[in-house]
C-alpha cells in the first residue's frame, strides 16, 4: 500500500475529548472516527487490526473446536420474554419496532437466540458437545459510553456458547474455552490476569473474567502474589483477622465524635489501621474491629461520592439492594443514620459474626461503640456484600492481596441451564428422558482487545503494534521523494517485500521527512526501512519503532534481517 493513495487521516492535534492514551492514539493515527457517543468507524488501517485480532479469536476457537457462524443482530422480543430478560436487561438494550408494531431488540448478548436456533435441531446427546460462536456487532446503549473504543455503544464481541448433557460436560467445555483464551490473549501480546468474576446479567453461578492490566482500565483486580489468587473487587473474598480476644460481648458505649467528619477521621478517631469501602463500608482494625455497616437508604449518591471521594462508577458496582451508609461520619447528612429500629440492613456474613463494631449514632457528633450484630441490631445476612481493597488478606494464603487495575478483555460464565429451561430448549439422553442443555457462554471483546493492546503498547510518539496486530509488518519511509535514487530503491524494496507476502506499507508522500517520521512514529509500524541519502550504495537504515537501535543495512541483507 503507498501512504499517498492511502485513507489515513492523521491528526497533529490531540483531541480534547480522549482522555486515555488508545482513544487519543487511536484517534490521532486515524485509524477510526467517532460518528456519535460510543460509534465509532473503523478507517483501513485501524480495520486492518480489528480483522487480525478477528483472525487469531477465530483460529483459537475453531482449535478448540468451536464453530463459527453468524446470527443476526436483530432479535424479536419473544426469546427475550420467555428467558425474563425484555424486562431484567434494562436500559442498555436498544429497542426498536418494525413498521407492524412488533417490538425487537439489537442484540447486546445472544444466549437467548443461540438457545433458540439449537432448539428442536439438536434432539439428542449425541450431538453433544456444540460449541458454536460468532463475531459480530453489538449494541448496548450504555450508561456512560467512554474512552473510545473500551466502551462503545456499538461494538466488536466474539461470543461462543457451549451445549452439553450435564454438569461436568459443560466444566470440560469451560476449561477448553478458558484455555483458548489463554492462546489469545497470549498471541495479541497481552498482560492479563485471568480473575473470579462477576456473573451480573448472564447469570449462572461461576465466572471468570480475563484483564488485561493497565492503569485506564474501569475494573479493579485484587491479586496475591504468593498465591496467584486473582479475583474483581467484586467478588474477591476477603478474610478478616478476627481477634479471638475481642470476641466477648461488650457493652455498647456512646461516644461522643466531635470531629469525626470524614472517614480519615474516623479511621484515626478509633485508631483504625487500615480501611476499605465495598458495598459495605468496613474497617478492619484488629481490636475492636470497626465496621461501617450499610444503613440509610436516603443518602443521596451524588452527596454519598463527593464524600467518599469515589466516582459514580464505583457505586454502581454495589448492588442496589444494599443501603449505603456511612454510618456515624454523620456530619453533612440530615437523614438518619447508623443503626435504627425499622431501617433495612443488609449485612456482609463476616460482619455478622464479629463482636464490637462502631456505627453511627443517630445523631450528630455521636458514634456507637462496642456494637454486636445479633444483640444490638439485626439484619439480612449476605454473602460477599464487600469488595477488596489494597492490603486485605487473602483468603487463599494470608498474605496481603495487591490491587491494580485492568481491562476486561475477555468473560466465561457457566450458565447451567437457566437458558435451556426458560425456552424449552431440551435433548434426549442416553435414558430417552428429556432434559435441557447444560450451557455456558465465552465473550470476548475484540474491538476492546485493540483498545487494550494500544494501552499496553505505546509510548509518547504513538502506538507500538506487537508484530501479531500490526496493520502493516514494515513501513518504508522515503526520505526525499524528488531524490530519483531514493525513490527507485524505495519502490524496489516495496516490489521485493510485497512478492515476499511482507505486508508492507510505502511513504511515498511528498512530504517533509520529519512529518513522515512522525506520521510513523504515531502510526506504529514495527519494523522501518528509511531509504536515504545512502539510497545511490544501496544502503538504508532498519529499525524497530520503540526501539532505540539504527543501523545502516545493505539492501541485499535486509531481507533476511526482516525474515528473522
Ligand atoms: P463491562 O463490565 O466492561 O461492562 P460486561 O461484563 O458487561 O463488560 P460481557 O457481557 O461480559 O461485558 O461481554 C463480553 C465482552 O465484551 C467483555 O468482556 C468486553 O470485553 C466486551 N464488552 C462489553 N461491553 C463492551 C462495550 N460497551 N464496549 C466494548 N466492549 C465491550
Ligand atoms: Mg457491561
Ligand atoms: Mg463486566
Ligand atoms: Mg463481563
Amino acid at each position: 500500500m503507498r501512504m499517498s493513495k492511502f485513507y489515513i487521516p492523521t491528526l497533529r492535534e490531540m483531541p480534547s475529548d480522549a482522555e486515555i492514551a488508545s482513544h487519543k492514539l487511536l484517534l490521532r493515527a486515524g485509524m477510526m472516527r467517532k460518528l456519535v457517543s460510543g460509534v465509532y468507524s473503523y478507517l483501513p488501517m485501524g480495520y486492518r487490526v480489528i480483522r487480525k485480532v478477528e483472525q487469531i479469536v477465530r483460529e483459537e476457537m475453531d482449535r478448540a473446536g468451536a464453530q463459527e457462524l453468524l446470527m443476526s443482530a436483530i432479535q424479536p422480543k419473544e426469546i427475550w420474554e420467555a428467558s425474563g430478560r425484555w424486562e431484567n436487561f434494562g436500559p442498555e438494550m436498544f429497542r426498536l419496532k418494525d413498521r407492524n408494531s412488533r417490538e425487537f431488540c439489537l442484540g447486546p448478548t445472544h444466549e437467548e437466540y443461540f438457545t433458540d436456533l439449537i432448539k428442536d435441531e439438536v434432539k439428542s446427546y449425541k450431538q453433544l458437545p456444540l460449541n458454536l460462536y460468532q463475531i459480530q456487532t453489538k449494541y448496548r446503549d450504555e450508561k456512560r459510553p467512554r474512552f473510545g473504543l473500551m466502551r462503545c455503544r456499538e461494538f466488536i464481541m466474539k461470543d461462543a456458547y457451549s451445549f452439553d448433557v450435564d454438569e461436568e460436560n459443560m466444566k470440560t467445555s469451560y476449561q477448553i474455552m478458558w484455555e483458548a483464551y489463554d492462546e489469545v490473549f497470549t498471541r495479541l501480546k497481552l498482560k492479563y490476569k485471568v480473575v473470579q468474576g462477576d456473573t451480573g446479567a448472564m447469570g449462572g453461578k461461576i465466572s471468570h473474567e480475563f484483564m488485561a492490566m493497565s492503569e485506564a482500565g474501569e475494573s479493579l483486580v485484587a491479586y496475591c502474589d504468593n498465591c496467584n489468587y486473582a479475583a474483581t473487587d467484586e467478588k474477591a473474598d476477603v478474610v478478616y483477622k478476627v481477634n479471638n480476644e475481642i470476641e466477648e460481648e461488650l457493652n455498647m458505649e456512646r461516644v461522643h465524635t466531635p470531629n469525626v467528619t470524614t472517614i480519615e477521621s474516623l479511621v484515626e478517631f478509633f485508631g483504625i489501621d487500615h480501611g476499605r469501602f465495598g458495598k459495605a463500608l468496613v474497617y478492619n482494625i484488629g481490636e475492636p474491629i470497626v465496621a461501617i455497616i450499610p444503613g440509610d437508604r436516603e443518602l443521596n449518591e451524588t452527596k454519598l461520592c463527593n464524600y467518599l471521594g469515589i466516582g459514580e462508577h464505583d457505586l454502581e458496582l454495589a448492588n442496589e439492594e444494599i443501603i449505603l451508609d456511612i454510618t456515624g461520619a454523620n456530619k453533612g447528612f440530615t437523614g438518619p443514620v447508623g443503626i435504627k429500629k425499622g431501617v433495612k440492613v443488609l449485612v456482609d456474613s463476616r460482619i455478622a459474626k464479629m463482636k464490637n463494631l462502631i456505627v453511627g449514632g443517630n445523631e450528630t457528633d455521636y458514634h456507637l461503640k462496642n456494637v454486636n450484630y445479633g444483640r444490638d441490631f439485626t439484619g439480612e445476612v449476605v454473602e460477599d456484600l464487600l469488595l477488596v481493597r489494597e492490603g486485605d488478606i487473602c483468603p487463599k494464603c494470608g498474605e496481603q492481596l495487591k490491587m491494580e487495575r485492568g481491562i476486561e478483555v475477555g468473560n466465561i460464565f457457566q450458565l447451567g441451564t437457566k437458558y435451556s429451561s426458560a425456552l424449552d430448549s431440551n435433548f434426549l439422553d442416553e435414558n430417552g428422558k428429556e432434559k435441557p442443555f447444560v450451557m455456558g457462554c465465552y465473550g470476548i471483546g475484540v474491538s476492546r482487545s485493540v483498545a487494550a493492546v494500544v494501552e499496553q503498547y505505546h509510548d509518547e510518539n504513538g502506538i507500538i503494534w506487537p508484530l501479531v496486530v500490526a496493520p502493516y509488518h514494515v513501513i518504508i519511509t522515503v526520505v526525499n521523494t524528488k531524490d530519483e535514487s531514493q525513490v527507485n530503491l524505495g519502490e524496489k524494496l516495496y516490489q521485493e517485500l510485497g512478492v515476499l507476502g511482507v505486508e508492507v506499507i510505502i511513504d511515498d508522500r511528498n512530504e517533509r521527512a520529519g512529518v513522515k517520521f512522525k506520521d510513523r512514529d504515531l502510526i506504529g509500524i514495527p519494523i522501518r526501512i528509511t531509504v536515504g541519502k545512502k539510497a545511490g550504495e544501496s544502503i538504508v537504515e532498519y529499525s524497530v519503532r520503540g526501539e532505540e537501535d539504527k543501523q545502516e543495512v545493505e539492501v541485499d541483507k535486509l531481507i533476511s534481517l526482516i525474515e528473522e
